[in-house]
């Protein structure tokens, strides 16, 4: 790709002074140099690893701010009317890429806490920060049956515990946090304040809704309409009588209490790799670092992240890109099993990418969330099951456990959509509202259990891109097994094949581009209302 460029820029005839250099190079370079040491940075920070290539965490700080400063000033210097199309595409990548790292990483500020949470004069930023540090400080000690949990560890004991006396125990763990973020409902309660900043906000930047609604080229009335339609296939596909929020998601959890015999924590890893493996990708080729040994400090959430970026080096070879992914899978299980192909599924995206360093990056993240569930919802087919636990469960079974955790991802995207766009609403009447008609759960308005993510405190609009993702996953997955065939038991094209038509682009290609070409028209729900509605008839449990 780079020496493609190189060929076109001197058709164009180039840089006045030095027509072979491309203006970017000097930028793209300390790109890298900035990125590798963010990266090795934030692998040592993990508590990964004391040191990573010989520097300690220290050396990598230095490293990092050195060349934060210098990328900083050559993208500065770049001229921009100078550059052609893709150049210009380029600086845009590598200026938001940079933006992503200067947000995460700003030193200086004192951390917020969620005492901060009380303080009606704080800003948009300061709220949200102290909303999510509620998560951390009240989230990480949920007082339940004597001692604490975490706010993970209930969640997933709300899918497992079978005397439903335990569960509603396990809700009222979280009322201090509920407590934190909505007060008592009020108008001025920390949740509402948040909430009218966000909106307030995204007047002039945006909100991640009007971002997703743009990376697809759609309206928010298409988004709207896609959750609803989405929510209305739940609805119809299940049992009307109502049940109890405690309930709903050991409703959804007998496939994972079903498979948990098959899948003990020790097997994730190697059927991971199996199946990719029959995909065509070899993780341990790869050079995939799996963090996954359990340690005090160890982050809550599972993510994947780069540990050194791919390039191409000065004969045209491409030096790989390492992904590292951290997770923490004591009970192994069915649940375990999807978010572990998940966080593979971005190794092997970012692993694919074969482009200019200004791209080496991520895509939308809308787009990048929805590709990771393409392998991961494989989990829940009968044929991935048969192939690889030796048994297969119930269909319906199985996609109550899929689209269950999905239903209520969608239920959060079209609760934030309805905040944002009016934020004087009462959080708990619309929560009760979505969930009343469209889940069946009894409505109990007076709790705002709503407030179970740290996105919804923290981040306010985020869950868009895993609720609208669904949409997205589906049509890639029924186009793959179109042009290339079935891969719930294996593919060995699909490696290759995705990664020329989806995964080397990195962040060159916004989501729009990458599915007007992969479907030949735009995206729409079709796709998963067709996966929704296999719940309706598919046998009995
Ligand atoms: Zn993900």
């Amino acid at each position: 790709m780079r020496r493609a460029a190189i060929i076109i820029l001197l058709l164009a005839g180039g840089c006045a002074s030095d027509p072979v250099r491309d203006p970017l190079a000097d930028a793209e370079a300390s790109f890298l140099a900035f990125l590798d040491a963010a990266n090795a940075a934030g692998a040592i920070e993990s508590g990964l690893y004391a040191e990573y290539e010989g520097r300690d965490l220290r050396a990598w700080q230095a490293l990092e701010q050195q060349h934060r400063a210098e990328l900083g000033a050559r993208l500065d210097a770049v001229d921009a009317a100078s550059l052609n199309a893709e150049q210009a595409n380029a600086l845009t990548a590598m200026r938001r890429t940079f933006g992503d790292y200067a947000e995460e990483t700003a030193p200086g500020a004192a951390a917020p806490t969620c005492a901060d949470a009380s303080n009606p004069d704080a800003g948009f930023a300061a709220l949200t920060g102290a909303l999510a540090a509620c998560f951390r400080e009240l989230g990480n000690q949920m007082p339940f049956e004597g001692g604490t949990i975490s706010r993970g560890t209930a969640l997933q004991l709300l899918h497992d515990i079978d005397e439903p006396e335990r569960r509603k125990a396990v809700f009222d763990a979280f009322t201090p946090l509920w407590q934190a973020l909505n007060g008592n409902n009020e108008p001025d309660s920390p949740y509402r304040r948040a909430i009218r900043l966000a909106a307030e906000d995204a007047k002039t930047g945006g909100s991640y809704i009007d971002q997703a609604a743009q990376a697809l080229g759609v309206t928010h009335a298409d988004i709207e309409r896609w959750l609803v339609e989405m929510l209305e296939a739940w609805r119809v596909a299940n049992d009307p009588r109502p049940i109890e929020p405690w309930d709903f998601r050991h409703s959804i959890g007998a496939a994972n209490r079903l498979l948990a015999e098959r899948i003990p924590p020790e097997a994730l890893l190697p059927l991971n790799q199996r199946y990719y493996l029959d995909l065509g990708a070899d993780l341990q080729a790869l050079g995939v670092v799996h963090d996954l040994a359990e340690r005090p400090d160890k982050s809550p959430l599972a993510y994947c992240d780069f540990l050194v970026r791919g390039r191409y080096e000065t004969d045209g070879s491409w030096r790989p890109t390492i992904a590292r992914i951290v997770g923490a899978y004591p009970q192994g299980g069915l649940f375990s099993m999807n978010e572990l192909v998940h966080e593979n599924g971005h190794a092997v995206h970012i692993s694919a990418i074969r482009n200019r360093p200004a791209f080496t990056d991520w895509p939308d993240t809308l787009f990048t969330e929805a590709f990771a569930d393409v392998p991961a919802w494989s989990v829940y087919e009968p044929e991935w099951q048969q192939k690889y636990l030796g048994t297969a469960i119930d269909a319906r079974t199985s996609l109550r456990a899929q689209f269950g955790g999905v239903i209520l991802d969608v239920a959060w995207s079209l609760f934030e959509l309805r905040m944002l766009r009016d934020p004087a609403l009462d959080p708990n009447a619309v929560w009760t509202d979505i969930t009343s008609h469209y889940l069946h759960i009894k409505p109990h308005p007076d709790v705002p259990w709503w407030a179970m993510r740290v996105q919804l405190g923290g981040n306010p609009g985020y869950m868009i891109h895993y609720g609208l993702g669904a949409v997205l996953t589906a049509e890639i997955r029924q186009r793959t097994a179109e042009l290339i065939g079935p891969m719930d038991a294996g593919n060995p094209q699909w490696y290759a094949w995705s990664s020329e038509q989806l995964l080397r682009f990195g962040s060159e290609r916004d989501t729009r581009r990458l599915m007007q070409d992969l479907l030949g028209r735009a995206p729409d729900s079709a796709a998963v209302l067709a996966q929704m509605r296999r719940m309706d008839g598919a046998g009995s449990d």
